[in-house]
Parts: C-alpha cells; structure tokens; sequence
C-alpha cells in the first residue's frame, strides 16, 4: 500500500509501545514521506526509524517546548510541508506531549490526521477478558498522597472499567491506595512490559495485588497499566468512603481497634488501612 500523504497536513502517528515491529504500513509511509517529523525524544525515534531504513528530518516536541514547537510546525505547514507527530511510544497526547500542537495547528487552519496504532490503555483493555464496552481512562494518578485519595473517592462510584497508568517506583502503593478506595474484592488486571519480552498480564482480586507484586522483584519492574473493574451497581454500598470511616473510628478507638474494625466495615485491605491509619494519626 502507497500513502499519498497531503501537503500542508499535521499526522499524528502511533508507534510501537515495545515491539518495535507493532508499526502500521500506513505509519511507515506517513514517516517515510513527511517533510518532517515532531519527536518527543528524537533518539528514541530515530531508533525506531533506523530499524524500518527511515531517513527523517526530526524536530523536538516535549512537555517543555511545546509551545514554541507549535509555532514552529505551524510555520513548515505555513510553508505547505508535510508534518508527522510521533512521541516516544504509542499514541501521542495520550498522557503524552502532543495535545497542544493539535490544538495549535487546527487553530491554524490546518488538517490534521489520526494515524491510528499502538496504546497501551486499548491493549490491556483487549487481552483482559472485560466488557469494556465503558471504561474510564484515568491515565497516572496523582504523586502527593492526599490528592491521590481525593481522585480516587470520586472514582469509587464509577460503574465503567477503571484504567490507570503507573510507574514502576510507584506501583505498589498505587494497588494499596486502589485496594482502600474501591474496596478489595474488585477484579483487576496488573498489565506490565506489554508487547516486550516480560511482558506479563496478571488477574487477581484487588486485595490480592500487592502480595503478587511483594512476592518477586521482577513483578515490580518495566511499565504498568492497572484495569480495575467498576463498582457494581447492585453492591454500590462498598464504595464507601473508607478514610471517612476510619477517621470516626480512629476519634474513638485504638489504632489497632480501628483498623480491624475498619476492615469489617469496608471489606477493605488489612495492611492498607493499616498504613492510612498512622497517616491520619500523623504517624508517618
Ligand atoms: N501514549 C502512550 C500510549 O499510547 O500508551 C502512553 C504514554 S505514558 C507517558 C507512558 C505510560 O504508558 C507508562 O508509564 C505505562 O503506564 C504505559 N505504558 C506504555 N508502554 C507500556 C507497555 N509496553 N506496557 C505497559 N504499560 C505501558
């Protein structure tokens, strides 16, 4: 298949997640035939062109320079060159840089066109074995502890599938946090290193998560993506406010007390309350 691509155009193009082999004709054309390509990290994407013979132009569009970057493209499209937006894995603006140049360059009156491909999100979603006719992206979570709860008490309620991104420094507490929020029966699937030679998709019970990833180091490496199931509708009384509970039993109670308390109350993780309990006690 030959892409013809237009002049004076913005592609926004899917590449690999891992397996540099996960490229689509179409990509290959679009980066073979454009003017230039806007890279997240240009070293990253010349690797992935020097593995398909590519001989690109490439531009850098990170976090940083978005802005001045945008005018930039906007200028080649000005000048009707050929652009390709790729960042350093999978679909850009998708918790990746792109989002603002998008946004530039249709303002600018330009076309701009999907070059559909790999995402991480889509694949663990389609090898997990849920319905996920609805799911919620969610992307990262966020780092201060305190703001992570809140995003995540507004979560309990949702019905649709839960999807979040994690790193691996973080993964634990992420499954530990989820477990306290959403209640420990949910099931999840822990998607790791997907499409790379560790890749792995394990199913458990939300409580069960952080023994899987306690019990060998290994599990706890490369890149995350967490599906957790909804709240079922029919038992909507488990999504309750777990800090909340525990707060009132803590005002009453012993640490000890509370938390074991807490944990009939909620069906919530042992360790997990455990652990919220000292931080709202101030203990940690
Ligand atoms: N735009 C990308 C996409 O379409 O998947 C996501 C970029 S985001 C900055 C990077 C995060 O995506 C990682 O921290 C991880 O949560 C997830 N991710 C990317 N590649 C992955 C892989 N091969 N296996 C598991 N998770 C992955």
């Amino acid at each position: 298949m030959v892409e013809v691509v237009n002049r004076a155009t913005l592609y926004v193009v899917a590449t690999p997640i891992g397996n540099l082999g996960d490229i689509t004709l179409r990509a290959l054309e679009v980066l073979k035939s454009a003017d230039v390509i806007a890279a997240e990290d240009t070293r990253v994407t010349m690797r992935l062109l020097e593995r398909h013979g590519i001989a690109g132009r490439l531009l850098a569009v990170h976090e940083h320079n978005e802005r001045r970057a945008s005018e930039r493209v906007t200028a080649l499209l000005a000048e009707g060159k050929t652009v390709a937006l790729v960042s350093d894995a999978g679909t850009p603006a998708i918790a990746d840089p792109g989002a603002q140049l998008v946004g530039a360059v249709r303002q600018a009156g330009y076309p701009v066109v999907p070059i559909p491909g790999p995402n991480s999100a889509a694949a663990v979603l389609s090898a997990s074995g849920f319905e996920a006719s609805r799911f919620l992206f969610c992307g990262f979570l966020p780092s201060r502890a305190s703001e992570r709860r809140r995003v995540l008490a507004e979560l309990a309620d949702q019905t649709a599938l839960l999807v979040f991104y994690e790193a691996p420094h973080r993964v634990a507490d992420c499954v530990v946090d989820l477990c306290t929020a959403l209640g420990g029966a949910r099931r999840m699937v822990i998607g790791r290193e997907l499409t790379k030679i560790h890749e792995t998709l394990h199913h458990c019970r939300l409580d069960e998560a952080a023994a899987w990833l306690q019990a060998d180091d290994n599990h706890r490496r490369g890149e995350f993506v967490l599906v957790v199931e909804g709240a079922d509708a029919a038992s909507a009384p488990e999504a309750v406010d777990v800090e909340a509970v525990l707060k009132i039993l803590l005002d009453e109670l012993p640490l000890k007390q509370a938390v074991a308390l807490g944990v009939r109350l909620t069906g919530g993780n042992r360790n997990a309350l455990y652990k919220l309990a000292l931080e709202l006690k101030g203990g940690v």
